[in-house]
């Protein structure tokens, strides 16, 4: 396995006096205060025993009610995990056989390259540049006699796409065609800045999603979020939860039951928020980089000058600026992620000095 490129670049950080900060891939709000109160109640009331590997079963009832809802399952299966990496690793380790193929799309999160190399398959690449579009088309030349799985992630780290409801569709042909199980990473679910964001669950039967409150309630150092799936898919479900079973055992006790007050939760000004911060990302930089709109999430993926990402990187932290080389989320290295999860006063500022780079 390769060290993740965000690492050097934060070690690098380490020698710069305040930064322009725009690598963080979490958000930058706390979680809200009835999460934090159950959480303080959790662990004053001694919920500090494991729990039952499959997770509390009053959250599971609540997940399962509301995927249910979401999808039209009658039973949907549902496992707490630790984090959406402990989902997706689950998800691998459970479904997975060493030769098989994976779909990836390219741009894609850093750790889907590296788990299913390291897990024994080997990731198939589905390149969406340059407008970052899933097509059935794509897809389905990069199919072979050994894909088994598809890992699609809309909203997209590090892209900002959301896929609309015809490109699902022609996904969900071109899986159903394959007969491919796909691992649907939500993890940004809600921040989509177009309406709710469309799911292949909605077209395809086939589907574990995986989705946690890392991101939603700005809560990634709780490690919880889960995998559900329709009933007809239980047994994938219960493969997961005997490897959980081995490795991460259970998510944290205090957590799970803090995270049943989350219907309570209200984060509809921080979405909204972040739909500005946005705006203001992609209406600074249009004019000197080519980059696309971001619908969700909360990253930009933009060209760098000369399609060389690593000499960009270099030159915004000469001018204080921290960003990512793209490479570390795509074959290609030739953009840029930038986080706007950060103050309005940072993004002014550092996508004026990312301007003054880009005219040299
Ligand atoms: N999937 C995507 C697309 C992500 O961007 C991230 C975190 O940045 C994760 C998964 C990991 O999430 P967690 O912190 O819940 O493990």
């Amino acid at each position: 396995m390769e060290g993740s490129a965000i690492r050097r670049i934060w070690q690098m950080a380490a020698g710069m006096k305040d930064p322009i900060n725009f690598s963080i891939g979490a958000p930058d709000f706390s979680p809200p205060e009835p999460l934090k109160q159950g959480a303080l109640e959790a662990v004053a009331n001694d919920c500090s025993t494991y729990t039952v590997t499959q997770g509390l079963p009053e959250l599971r009832e609540k997940l399962a009610g509301r995927v249910g809802e979401e999808f039209g399952w009658s039973d949907p299966s549902v496992l707490v995990t630790c984090g959406l990496s402990g989902a997706l690793t689950l998800a691998l380790l459970g479904t997975m056989n060493a030769g098989d193929d994976v779909l990836v799309v390219d741009p894609f999160f850093v750790s889907y390259r590296q788990l299913v190399r390291v897990f024994g398959g080997r990731p198939v690449y589905v390149d969406t540049y340059p407008d970052f579009r899933l097509t059935g088309e794509a897809l389905e030349a990069a199919v072979t006699a050994k894909s088994k799985l598809l890992l699609l992630n809309s909203p997209a780290n590090p892209t900002g796409a959301v896929y609309s409801e015809a490109e699902l569709r022609e996904v969900a042909d071109v899986a159903r065609r394959h007969n491919l199980l796909v691992l649907s990473d939500d993890i940004y679910q809600e921040f989509c800045y177009e309406g709710r964001a469309a799911n292949i669950a909605d077209y395809y039967e086939n589907v574990i999603v995986m989705r946690a409150f890392s991101k939603t309630y700005g809560a990634p150092g709780w490690r919880v979020g889960y995998v559900a799936a329709p009933d007809h898919l239980a047994k994938v479900v219960d493969a997961m939860a005997t490897v959980q079973q081995y490795t991460f055992v259970c998510a944290p006790h205090p957590f799970q039951r803090a995270l049943l007050a989350a219907d309570a939760c209200d984060v509809s000004e921080h979405i909204a928020a972040y739909r500005r911060k946005r705006d203001a990302v992609y209406e600074g930089l249009k004019d000197d980089f080519e980059l696309t709109r971001p619908e969700g999430a909360f990253y930009a993926f933009v060209k760098a000058p000369g399609a060389d990402a690593m000499a960009f990187v270099e030159r915004a932290i000469k001018a204080n600026v921290l960003i990512i080389p793209g490479g570390t989320f795509s074959q290609r290295d030739t953009h840029f992620r930038l986080s706007y999860a950060t103050s309005d006063e940072q993004i002014e500022e550092g996508v004026a000095r990312l301007r003054g780079l880009a005219r040299g």
